[in-house]
């Protein structure tokens, strides 16, 4: 496994990560002692980062990590999740609901300290707010030891900078930004490294699209990308290859990018994507594949208020 410094934070990450809303069943109907094996295939092979956050099964993803990582020495692993939000259109960035989320997250998740606070999808919240009333109440939680690093997530790139023009922040987490169908990530990046803000890319399966299985029915993504992503699925198939195989590689590939968080509740597929990212990616299939993907690339849907 690769390990690469998350900013300014010191955290040296995995370069691919484990996101655990799959836990929380989001995507399908889960097995708790599959869930269980998941995570522990994941410390296994080397993954020392995990992101998850209340929302997520409603807290059900929370409470299946917490069971997962008893026993294992803390130390061995960073643990990220996030305030904020709590279902499909509820969003609290009040102080006083962040103080109380982060005990409440801490006591599901079996641990005193969270190495990592993020808030979650702040493009439906006020930015104003996340910057003048929520980050500081987090940094009081730093100081009394419960946070060590404050991050913020969304879609929407230009809340990134909206916020890390106004206040500091350790990172940023984007989801769908950098993936086989759309790169607009990338041009944020040299911005994001000479502020010091770590960055942590999400979803390099574009959340199931870039898979056999395809996007779950809630996925927001309009019909045209789904299409033309089913289209690179099907193009990797008739070559014999897996089109995630090909999208995890791409994410993991920029250095740029401290860690790639993949989803799976499956610990066939973990191990899978593990060893994908030690194989040379296949250039030319790689390019047949941008190609299939060219009229959506940085296609994207609308997210937030
Ligand atoms: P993803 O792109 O990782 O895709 C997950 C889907 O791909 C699941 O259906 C999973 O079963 C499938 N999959 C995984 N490995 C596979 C394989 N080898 N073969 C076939 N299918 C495979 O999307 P995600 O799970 O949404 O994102 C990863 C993590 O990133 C989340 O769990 C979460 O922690 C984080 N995230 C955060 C935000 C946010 O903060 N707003 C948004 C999206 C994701």
């Amino acid at each position: 496994m690769e390990y690469r410094e998350l900013g300014r934070t010191g955290l040296r990450v995995s370069a691919l990560s484990f996101g655990a809303s799959s836990l929380g069943g989001v995507f399908r109907d889960v097995d708790e002692a599959e869930c269980l094996l998941t995570v522990r295939v994941a410390l296994d092979s080397g993954i020392n980062f995990i992101d998850v956050s209340p929302y997520y099964g409603l807290t059900k993803a929370e409470t299946v990590l917490g069971k997962a990582l008893q026993g294992v020495p803390r130390d061995s692993y960073y643990l990220a999740t996030k305030v904020g939000r709590y279902g499909p259109a509820e969003f609290d960035f009040s102080a006083r609901r962040v103080t109380a989320s982060v005990d409440e997250s801490l006591a599901r998740l079996g641990t005193d300290y969270l190495d990592l606070i993020q808030c979650h999808d702040i493009e439906f919240g006020d930015l104003d707010q996340v910057v003048n009333e929520t980050i500081p109440a987090l940094r009081a939680l730093e100081r009394s030891g419960k946070v060590r690093y404050i991050g913020i997530t969304g879609l929407p790139l230009k809340i990134f900078r909206y916020v890390a023009e106004r206040t500091n922040i350790d990172t940023i987490l984007s989801y769908c930004h950098y993936s086989l169908n759309d790169t607009s990530l990338e041009a944020l990046l040299p911005w994001l490294a000479a502020k010091k803000i770590g960055v942590i890319n999400a979803s390099p399966l574009s959340m199931g699209l870039l898979s056999n299985r395809g996007a779950p029915a809630w996925h927001p993504a309009p019909e045209a990308i789904r299409e033309a992503c089913a289209r690179a699925a099907a193009h990797c198939r008739q070559r014999g290859a897996d089109v995630a195989r090909l999208a995890v590689q791409f994410s993991v590939a920029n250095p740029a990018i401290a860690t790639t968080l993949v989803g799976t509740a499956s610990p066939e597929n973990l191990r899978k994507n593990v060893a994908w990212i030690r194989e040379p990616i296949d250039q030319e299939l790689l390019s047949e594949v941008l190609r299939v993907l060219e009229p959506i690339h940085n296609q994207t849907w609308p997210s937030g208020d």
